[in-house]
């Protein structure tokens, strides 16, 4: 998977109530925040909330 940093710094998390860091883990898109898991597909992340993989259950959203 190639993201280029630049974009990995320019992207978020999509979840409204979040909007975390992204950072590449295992090939996906995974949330600083909220851990949502997003998928790579052709190079390009699927940011879309409905499609994320649902963090662990122990993982709860920060609260600021
Ligand atoms: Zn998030």
């Amino acid at each position: 998977m190639a993201i280029a940093p630049e974009l990995l710094e320019l992207l978020a998390c999509p979840a409204p109530e979040c909007r975390g860091r992204l950072a590449v883990a295992d090939e996906r898109l995974v949330c600083a925040r909220c851990g949502r898991r997003y998928r790579v597909e052709m190079s390009w992340p699927v940011l879309i909330p409905e499609e994320a993989e649902a963090p662990p259950s122990a993982v709860q959203p920060a609260k600021e």
